[in-house]
Order: structure tokens, then C-alpha cells, then sequence
């Protein structure tokens, strides 16, 4: 078939990297792809630049921006500006299934739509169209396993979250966790959890779950959810691990100046601190990780953002740091030569494969978990905000590829951790087992990627599956 599959990330950058990375397998397995985007209603994330960018390093890629949805009033959400960001994003996007259909249909052959976990809305319109719709999972496989469960005992983890102790919670295919680890928009009994707990119900709607991992990474997370075992009453849709899925960089950033200061530090001696595409700490907080790194003599890289006003407001645009009034006095001078301070964002990619970075303090998004994976990097691991602490619990015990960074859950990771921590990631016998098992999986994920390899034939398998599908319903395209 002259194959076409329509992409269709969600906001924020954290969805839209591995969806562009998927649109290259697609062209790599000859099957051509377009991108299609919608505004976010965060005003965080400007999507025009970032589409510029990544449209110059990913020239192959067709990417199209939908028009806006139809004004409030005629039937759509998305525009009440009083709503939390969170439901102003669901509302958007309900409100985008009206472009989103209009523009599948002017195209001459569209065989498959694949969504986003957050646009699960648009399996209406897939239905509609009699497409069949995949789910991309932008996130651990882990989670899914946990997110499927979600709707059906949200409310009975809720309760027990007032007891004292904090309960744990146990799934099938995953470590025990604690119930506060679960996002915390989901714990609270409001228009947030409700549209979020839908859209993990949708996805068993969904013909398949394409999922950004690999096998060997999460082998009891799959294996639950091929039994099946993590959804009462309903089947589980064909899972297929396709990853992992972690952008090469833009061609620009090679020469970038940070670069160019790890190119003079010598092999694997520098931790390099960031906090995903959002994080960002109290001034306080950023002051306890200056001291702590000051005080551990080790180098480092670290991408500094201004503290929010309202630190739940992750919409919040955040301006260039002043560093001087950030920072403590003296910090800038006594650590100079031997660490940098970036403002607002580094070229994250770039900096962990460098041969110069040595370990990878990180907030647990998924994206930057399969960066440090993939750099073969120990993860000090520091969640900040959405599935991040799941994460943390998945990359600490379940896959032992990095350690907790202490106080996270609570105010303040203090000075002391910090220090602590950095010296014993870079520094001591005792993390060389790490090291070992971050190599071994960095050389497992190769593995995957390669001809043959479970990602690659997993890969190979959704797309004959697809073929069947297409193959089975005598479908004209509803066009
Ligand atoms: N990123 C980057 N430079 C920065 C901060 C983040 O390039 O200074 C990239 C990072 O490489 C990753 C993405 O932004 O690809 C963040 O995605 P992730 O899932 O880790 O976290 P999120 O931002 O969604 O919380």
C-alpha cells in the first residue's frame, strides 16, 4: 500500500521529541508520515519555534500545524482561561478533533492515525473515518501497566492515602509504590482526575499501544501487561515496544559553547544536573544545590531556571535567570573553571553522550530517562511533577539504574544530599556496580534498535499487523 500515518503528538516538547523520533522509523520502514500539531493552551511552550527547529533538523518529516478549533459556544472547550492548565489542555484538544477531522479528510490516503496518550479524544474521530488508531505511549511501560489499572482503583488508593504512613500500592509487573507517588492530579477528586482517568480508560480502544522502551529494560512490566493481568474485565491492546526513541540532536548544537567547555574536561568527570523541559526550583532549593555542589569539589553542568511565582503552575513562562541574585555569593567564583551554570536549557542530548559527563542528575521524565539510559549514565534521581515519581521508583528498584535523591517528597533536598550524592555517583567504589549495570543497559538498548532486534521486529510486527487490519475492513475512507 502507498502507506501514510498521520502523527499527532500532544502538547508539550516532552510528547512532541519521541513523536518526531517515531516519525523517522515510520520513513525508515518506507511508510511516509506527517506530523500534526495543535497550539497548546500553555503559554510556557511556543510551538512555532519549536516546530522551526524541529523542522530544520528533521527535513524529511512533513509537519502540519492545525487551524484553531471552533470558537467556545459552538460545542467546544478548550478557551476557559480560569480552568487549570491541565483541563484547559483536555478541553483543547476535544475542541481539535473538528480541524483534525477536516484535515485527515482532505488528505488523498491516510491508513492509520497514531495519537498521543493524552489524545485519546480523537479515537471518535478515527472511528469515524474508520481508521485505525494506535496510541503512542510517550512514557515507561511501567506506567502504563499502572495507568491502565488507575480508573478502576483510583478511588480506593484515594482513601487510603489519609492514613498515616502513606500506603503502598501494589501492581501487577511493577515494584510496590507508595500512593503518593502517584500524580498527584490524579489523587484529587476534581475535573483533572476525571478527564485524566478517561483518557487511560480510552486507551483500550485504541487497535495498539506503541510504547517508548525496549524489552530487556522492562521485562516485567510486558510481561504483565501481555498476560493481560493489569486490566480487570477488559483485554489489553496489542503492546508494541518500539523504542528507545531519543532524539540525535539538532545539527546546530554541535558547536555549542557548552560543548565545547566538556571537550576540555577529561573523560567521564562531570555530573550534569537538569530537570526536564518545566523543572524548576525555589530560590531556597536552587541555593541548598549550589552549596551542596560547591562543597563536593566535583565538576559539573547545570541548567538554572528562575523560580516560579506559583510552583504548581507549570504554564508559568519562566524568564532568563539573573544569576547573581540567585545564586549564593561566591559560588560563581569559587567553582569557576571546574563547573558551569546554564541559563533556562541546555542541549540535554548532546551533554549526556559527551565522553566528558560522568552522571546524570534528572527529574525522571521519561524523555531524559531514556537520554541518561542511552548515554549509559548513573541516574540521580530527583521527580518533580506528573508520573515522575513513578518513574524514580521504576529506575531505582526495579531497573537499579540510579539512585534517590533524599528530601524530594519533601521541602528541601538539602545541601548535605547533594554533596553527598554527587561525590558518590562520581567518585566512590560502591556506585561501580552502577556504572556496570548503566553500561550494560546503554549496550542492551543498542541491541534493541538493531536489525532484528526486539524493538526493530516489534517495530516490523506492528506494521504487518497494521497491513492485516487495513487488509480485513473493506473500508472507503469515510472521505
Ligand atoms: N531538554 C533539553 N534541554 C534542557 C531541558 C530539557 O534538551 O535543558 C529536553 C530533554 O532532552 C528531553 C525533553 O526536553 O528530551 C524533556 O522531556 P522529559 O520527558 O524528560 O521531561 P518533561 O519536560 O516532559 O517533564
Amino acid at each position: 500500500m502507498g502507506r501514510t500515518v498521520v502523527l499527532y503528538p500532544g502538547p508539550g516538547i516532552g510528547h512532541l521529541v519521541p513523536m518526531v523520533e517515531l516519525a523517522k522509523v515510520f520513513l525508515q520502514h518506507g511508510v511516509a508520515v506527517t506530523v500534526v500539531l495543535v497550539q497548546p493552551p500553555l503559554e510556557a511552550f511556543d510551538l512555532s519555534s519549536s516546530v522551526a527547529r524541529f523542522a530544520a533538523a528533521n527535513p524529511s518529516v512533513n509537519f502540519h500545524v492545525l487551524p484553531p478549533p471552533p470558537p467556545a459556544g459552538s460545542g467546544s472547550g478548550g478557551d476557559d482561561t480560569s480552568a487549570r492548565p491541565i483541563v484547559r489542555m483536555f478541553g483543547l484538544l476535544d475542541a481539535m478533533n473538528t480541524p483534525l477531522r477536516d484535515f485527515l479528510r482532505s488528505l488523498p490516503s491516510v491508513h492509520a492515525l497514531v495519537i498521543d496518550m493524552f489524545c485519546t479524544t480523537a479515537l471518535g474521530v478515527a472511528s469515524e473515518l474508520r481508521l485505525p488508531a494506535y496510541v503512542f505511549f510517550s512514557s515507561a511501560a511501567s506506567d502504563l501497566a499502572v495507568f491502565l489499572h488507575l480508573p478502576s482503583t483510583r478511588d480506593s488508593i484515594k482513601i487510603s492515602l489519609g492514613e498515616p504512613g502513606d500506603s503502598v500500592v501494589h501492581f501487577p509487573g511493577v515494584p510496590p509504590f507508595k500512593a503518593s507517588d502517584i500524580p498527584s492530579e490524579i489523587l484529587h477528586d476534581d475535573e483533572a482526575s476525571r478527564v485524566i482517568l478517561s483518557t487511560f480508560q480510552d486507551l483500550l480502544d485504541s487497535t495498539g499501544v506503541l510504547v517508548n522502551t525496549f524489552e530487556s529494560l522492562e521485562t516485567r512490566a510486558l510481561r504483565a501487561l501481555k498476560d493481560g493481568l493489569c486490566v480487570t474485565g477488559r483485554a489489553t491492546p496489542p503492546v508494541y515496544c518500539v523504542g528507545p526513541l531519543v532524539s540525535g540532536g539538532g545539527g546546530d548544537e554541535k558547536d555549542h559553547e557548552y560543548l565545547r567547555w566538556l571537550d576540555a574536561q577529561p573523560d567521564k568527570s562531570v555530573v550534569f544536573l537538569s530537570f526536564g523541559s518545566l523543572g524548576a526550583f525555589s530560590k531556597k532549593q536552587v541555593e541548598e544545590i549550589a552549596i551542596g555542589l560547591q562543597s563536593s569539589e566535583q565538576r559539573f553542568l547545570w541548567v538554572v531556571r528562575n523560580p516560579r511565582n506559583d510552583e504548581k503552575n507549570l504554564a508559568e513562562p519562566l524568564a532568563e535567570p539573573d544569576l547573581d541574585a540567585l545564586l549564593p555569593a561566591g559560588f560563581t567564583e569559587s567553582t569557576k573553571g571546574r563547573g558551569l551554570v546554564v541559563k533556562l536549557w541546555a542541549p540535554q542530548v548532546e551533554v549526556l553522550r559527551h565522553r566528558a559527563t560522568g552522571a546524570f542528575m534528572t527529574h525522571c521524565g521519561w524523555n531524559s530517562s531514556l537520554e541518561g539510559i542511552t548515554a549509559g549514565l548513573p541516574l540521580l534521581c530527583w521527580p518533580l511533577y506528573a508520573e515522575q515519581r513513578l518513574n524514580k521508583v521504576f529506575l531505582v528498584e526495579e531497573m537499579k539504574l540510579g539512585v534517590e535523591m533524599r528530601g524530594y517528597d519533601g521541602e528541601l533536598v538539602n545541601a548535605e544530599e547533594v554533596e553527598a550524592k554527587v561525590r558518590w555517583v562520581m567518585e566512590s567504589e560502591d556506585c561501580q556496580a552502577l556504572r556496570q549495570r548503566a553500561i550494560a543497559m546503554k549496550d542492551a538498548a543498542v541491541e534493541a534498535l538493531r536489525e532484528g532486534g526486539s524493538s526493530h521486529a516489534a517495530f516490523v510486527k506492528f506494521l504487518e499487523d497494521l497491513q492485516s487490519y487495513v487488509d480485513s475492513v473493506s473500508r472507503p475512507t469515510g472521505r
